[in-house]
């Protein structure tokens, strides 16, 4: 009796890592359900608020956007030459709320798609504003980057899958 109930654990371990071993052979026969980042990448829905750019051209130095940030990730800055103060931005800080998007009265600063950065160091996250500048032309560049782009759909089938939306030149 004793020596029955002992043994019933070891059989549902034994039946569930067989249970294991059957779903992941089923799963063989189906398309991935991951995305190949970075070769390929995600479509994002438009008014996908990525990381915030800065048109220093367009810019009148109005501060209204380091008055509004939340997170303080904006504050304003001398610029050697210039009379104005401009604004700098800490990307590390930003969360992405888009209210100095929305406050700015000249629609100098705008979402990106690109949300995807890495970086070994905290310090070149706090831009001022002429580091911003740059940084948001190398990140425009990046989003006309052409890579493959997909999105999720539901599949009844085998859950999660991607579809191409977009391919590039060459490539089917
Ligand atoms: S998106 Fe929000 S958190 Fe980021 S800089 Fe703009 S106001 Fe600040
Ligand atoms: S709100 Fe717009 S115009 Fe005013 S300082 Fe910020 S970026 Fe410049």
């Amino acid at each position: 009796m004793g020596e029955e109930k002992s043994s019933r654990p070891r059989i549902n371990l034994i039946k569930a890592h067989i249970d294991a071993i059957g779903a992941a052979l089923r799963r063989m026969t189906k398309p991935p359900m991951t995305l190949m980042f970075p070769d390929y990448e995600e479509a994002w829905p438009e008014g996908y608020r990525g990381f915030i750019l800065y048109d220093y051209d367009t810019c009148i130095g109005c501060s209204l956007c380091a008055q509004i940030c939340p997170a303080r990730a904006i504050k304003m800055y001398r610029v050697p030459g210039d009379k104005k103060m401009r604004p700098g931005y800490n990307v590390g800080r930003c969360i992405f709320c888009g209210l100095c998007v929305d406050i700015c009265p000249v629609d100098a600063l705008s979402y990106s798609y690109v949300h995807d950065e890495v970086y070994s160091e905290v310090k070149p996250m706090n831009m001022d504003p002429i580091d911003w500048t740059l940084w948001s032309k190398r990140i425009k560049e990046k989003e006309k980057s052409a890579k493959p782009k997909l999105k999720p759909v539901i599949d009844e089938d085998v859950g999660l899958r991607y579809e191409v939306v977009k391919s590039v030149e060459g490539e089917k």
